[in-house]
């Protein structure tokens, strides 16, 4: 029998699906650039109007999309309608150059101050190509729409997908492989939210072509050319018996008022993203006005424990109101809680904001408990120093993110310094393997099912309990069910999902038990590759 073509990547998703390939066609290679024979004032007016055109085509596609893929196609918009991006691209009309030479001048020019940045912030990288590559095509008259079947059932194929190429997306796509992006990519962001399984930063991609039947097992990171649907193709926890309730809380991962309604299903906040709330001012909020808004979002949110992260910027990221300079290398430069050093004022306001907020909604007889905890610590002394300004402010239980390595041999003398850690596994991804987040030339390196990725996360929560202090994870690692079960088997007391993924880990968590999950654990930490240990921690349920 001759051996089955196996195309390794990362899942996202747990449910295996098999249906016929279709490819996208590559997107056409950008104009090289091009001066004008018109005059500035008339590249200008074509380009105004080509960003208007751009803008109705979003509000249509915003108006049929919800949940994470509208907020995306929201910020979209608002970027490709920045008046600075504009004024930047009408200088270069100045120079001489045509409408789409100028708005691909000032995006490279945007994208430079982004290059650095990680996670979500990185994935306004991938907005600007996207916006650019609209653009142009505007510019140039021929809009490209992706035309899917209208009936059976398709795994879509790309180099990579963008949150507008997704829109149009209707129930004949069973499935995704992109050949780009990473884990936490847009790609993988929307699949995850519309329950679309998925493998990326799959590098034989390209081989696949249309009409092939595939079997795509997100499960176990992999597509199988003629691949057939196993009988256990569900999610993996069906055949088990539910628990009365989930193994280790599972707590939400919000950004926003919206999020925080969905997420009533959460037992708490782990990761409040403050820093979404400041990335296009010019100006620094007023305490009054950083109250208001922690009060709205405590007042949405569920009950238990609310985790709020203090400003996760820097000079990455665009929050122009903290006038850092521009960096070498920002992803190791002034980010994370190192710009409270050089913007003390407003890490001050928001520490008292927080604390105001939490009163203020308490008051009210929501039965929360605010915690605060700091990005990107590095050292005990910056622990210290957050701990004794955060007590200062009156917030009782404090916390930090475990996001750079070098804090995790001294975790020891953090004990009575903080009540609680959680893991960032997107940035300790990044800094683990020196691969930035949102390159996808360097994506098989973050997945977290990576060995050494689940060597430190034990080592974390082994010295995490010797030192009496609580753990968690909010990185997106804690929404892969499975991953969430060896998370639980690990030692660690809590997960923070994203709002999409609450339900299928507290589903996962649900079926399982604490000695089952230290066997899913053990297993996994036998495997010496990422398919390996996720291989293992598969085969012991
Ligand atoms: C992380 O780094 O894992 C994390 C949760 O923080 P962010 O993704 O916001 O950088
Ligand atoms: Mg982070």
């Amino acid at each position: 029998m001759s051996q089955k073509q196996v195309l390794q990547g990362i899942g996202v998703g747990s449910r295996a699906v098999r249906a016929e390939v279709f490819r996208l066609t590559a997107r056409r290679a950008l104009p090289a650039p091009l001066k004008s024979a018109s005059t500035p004032a008339e590249e200008a007016q074509t380009l105004s109007q080509a960003i208007s055109s751009l803008e109705a085509t979003y509000a249509e596609k915003i108006a049929s999309a919800s949940g994470n893929l509208k907020e995306i196609l929201e910020a979209q918009s608002a970027l490709g309608t920045d008046s600075e991006l504009f004024e930047s691209a009408v200088q270069h009309c100045e120079g001489g150059w045509n409408a789409s030479t100028a708005i691909q001048m000032a995006m490279n020019e945007f994208r430079e101050l982004l290059s650095g940045a990680d996670g979500e912030f990185g994935e306004r990288v991938a907005d600007l190509d996207e916006i650019v590559y609209r653009l142009v095509q505007i510019l140039q008259g021929h809009v490209e729409e992706i035309d899917l079947p209208t009936s059976g059932q398709v795994i879509v194929v790309a180099t990579d997908l963008t949150p507008m190429d997704t829109v149009a997306f209707t129930d004949v796509v069973a499935g995704v492989i992109t050949e780009k992006g990473g884990p936490t990519s847009h790609t993988a962001i929307v699949c995850r939210a519309r329950d679309i399984p998925a493998l990326v930063a799959c590098a034989d991609a390209s081989t696949l072509k249309s009409g092939q039947i595939v079997m795509l097992d997100p499960d176990n990171s992999q597509a199988i050319i003629d691949g057939e649907l196993s009988s256990s193709s569900g999610n993996w926890w069906d055949n088990l018996t539910p628990h009365a309730s989930s193994l280790i809380p599972v707590m939400a991962n919000i950004g926003s008022v919206e999020d925080a309604h969905k997420v009533s299903s959460a037992q708490g906040v782990g990761l409040l993203r403050t820093e979404l709330f400041f990335l296009n001012r010019n100006t620094a909020p007023t305490l009054q006005e950083q109250i208001t808004l922690y009060s709205s979002i405590l007042a949405a949110g569920p009950e238990g424990e609310i985790i709020v992260r203090t400003l996760d910027a820097g000079s990455d990221k665009p929050i122009p109101f903290l006038g850092i300079a521009q960096e070498e290398n920002p992803a190791l430069g002034v980010r994370g809680q190192r710009v409270a050093a050089v913007a003390p004022d407003f890490y001050r306001d928001q520490l008292t904001a927080i604390a105001a907020a939490a009163t203020e909604v308490i008051a009210t007889g929501k039965e929360i408990t605010v915690s605060v905890m700091a990005p990107m610590i590095a050292t005990v002394e910056e622990a210290r120093t957050f701990a004794t300004q955060a007590r200062n402010a009156g917030l009782a239980r404090v916390g930090i993110m475990i996001e750079i390595p070098s804090i995790i041999p001294v975790i020891g003398q953090l004990r009575g310094v903080i009540d609680f850690v959680s893991v960032g596994t997107n940035d300790l991804s990044q800094y683990l393997f020196a691969a930035d987040r949102v390159n996808s030339g360097v994506a098989h390196l973050l997945n977290p099912w990576e060995p050494a990725l689940l060597a430190t996360l034990e080592e974390i929560a082994r010295s995490c309990k010797a030192a009496s202090i609580k753990t968690g994870v909010c990185g997106e690692a804690a929404s892969d069910p499975l991953l969430a079960v060896v998370l639980a088997g690990l030692g660690f007391d809590s997960v923070s999902a994203s709002p999409s993924s609450v339900s299928n880990v507290s589903a996962a968590l649900s079926y399982v038990s604490m000695s089952l999950a230290t066997d899913v654990a053990r297993a996994a930490r036998s495997g010496a590759t990422a398919h390996e240990a996720k291989t293992a921690a598969r085969k012991t349920l």
